[in-house]
């Protein structure tokens, strides 16, 4: 049933951009409907150790805001959903919504000891594949909404009949069915956010041949406190911890062959992710090889801090390859010193790949007539002609903070749509 209210506010993705545009709008009074394609909200920042500046956990600030999400009845949040089609232009936009089943009703609560004599798993994509979950989870212990999943695909028979014959009534329902909803908003913000860089493309590099190459955002699950390792850094073949360390900067980034430009928060991450090293793994040897060293305003000082430390090695060349000893699975890397034109060849335990940020919108083209991307598939802004504005990584690549700011900025445009 089509609303007739052409007064709302539709946001496409629920992370750290989505989530503050629908605050933003909702708390001065407008109504919201936030959709995201997951089952919960948070999208990449949750699943960060930490973000600078102020190298704060992500439940910092999304707590708060999901906790105004919580509160607010002005913003209808939808998840496993993705927007199907839209017509109409300006202050009149008809959309349809698809919502995939989650199989849990929400009624009733799931009780552990079903979930833990399933024996169907998954891969957890929360922690980046490191892991498993079983087939009914919950995404994480911060999520929005706090519900399990069951990913049916993942099901054994033996699981769908253990189901039917023990699940206490209203728990999960095996024949839930998608679902089409339509509404009506005045104005649209597209916050669908970003994917990191396919590692594997990246083939001389070695993610996928090397079993100790990770990359950067498996980095920060790594130092994680509810990551797969506890958030001790851990190196994948044995589980030991590392005592040299190597970060390759711009892995697919500022390459004609892969991502073109440059996705701006790499070279921040990286020195994030050395401190992470640093506290952990204190008599580690860390090695940051670069092309060069990105970091904007008061960002610098995060750099300056780690030139004096006699742990920390910055190396200005491209890494060309690596390889696995197949014996140690320890890591050969080589390099050319574009300083000194030597090349190099060092040994790691460890190889983090910082990859660079890939727009989801430039991946998955959104079934709305008339946006504009860029030539690398990050959309673009108009004046507002449309009524449509993209905010955080969909539309260039961004850290946290920016992200915040563009989504607060995108509300205030949508609103002047009304
Ligand atoms: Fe390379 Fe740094 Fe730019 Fe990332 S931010 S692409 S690592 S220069």
């Amino acid at each position: 049933m089509m609303s007739s209210d052409a007064k709302r506010i539709l946001v496409i993705g629920g992370g750290i951009s989505g989530i503050t545009a629908a605050v933003e709008a909702a708390e001065v009074g407008y109504e919201v409907i936030l959709v995201e394609k997951e089952p919960c909200l948070g999208g990449r920042v949750i699943r960060m150790h930490q973000y600078f500046p102020k190298m704060c956990p992500p439940a910092c600030g999304l707590e708060i805001n999901l906790r105004r999400i919580r509160q607010n009845p002005r913003i209808t949040v939808y998840t496993l959903a993705e927007v199907e089609h839209v017509s109409g232009s300006r202050g009149n936009f008809e959309v349809s919504i698809h919502q995939r089943p989650r199989y849990v009703t929400g009624n009733v609560p799931i009780p552990d000891t079903l979930v833990d004599s399933l024996e169907s798993l998954r891969p957890d994509e929360f922690n980046y594949g490191m892991g498993k979950t079983k087939a009914l989870y919950l995404p994480h212990e911060m999520a929005y909404p706090m519900m399990h999943v069951l990913d049916r695909r993942a099901l054994s028979v033996h699981d769908k009949e253990h189901i039917q014959r023990t699940c206490p009534q209203g728990t999960i329902d095996l024949d839930m069915q998608s679902k089409s909803i339509q509404v009506n908003v005045g104005s649209m913000i597209v916050a669908t956010g970003w994917q990191p860089y396919d590692a594997a493309k990246i083939a001389p590099l070695g993610f996928g041949r090397c079993t100790n190459v990770i990359t950067n955002v498996m980095m920060e699950r790594l130092a994680a406190n509810n990551g797969p390792t506890g958030g001790t850094v851990l190196r994948p073949s044995d589980s030991i911890e590392p005592k040299t360390v190597a970060f390759v900067q711009c892995a697919g980034s500022r390459d004609e062959n892969h991502l073109p430009y440059c996705s701006s928060v790499c070279c921040m991450g990286t020195l994030k992710q050395t401190r992470y090293i640093r506290e952990r793994c204190p008599e580690a040897a860390i090695s940051i090889f670069y092309i060069d060293i990105r970091t904007t305003g008061r960002h610098e000082k995060y750099y300056y801090d780690l030139l004096g430390d006699d742990h920390v090695r910055f190396v200005k060349g491209k890494v060309a390859r690596v390889d696995e000893e197949p014996a140690t699975r320890n890591l050969k890397v080589d390099v050319e010193d574009s300083m000194s034109g030597k090349k190099y060849q060092g040994c790691f335990d460890l190889v983090i790949l910082a990859t660079g940020i890939v727009p989801c919108a430039g991946i998955a083209k959104l079934p709305i007539p008339g946006l504009q991307y860029d030539g690398y598939g990050f959309l673009v802004n108009d004046e507002g002609e449309r009524g449509i504005f993209a905010a955080g990584c969909a539309r260039r690549p961004s850290d946290v903070s920016q992200s915040v700011k563009d989504g607060t900025a995108a509300a205030l445009k949508a609103i002047q749509c009304l």
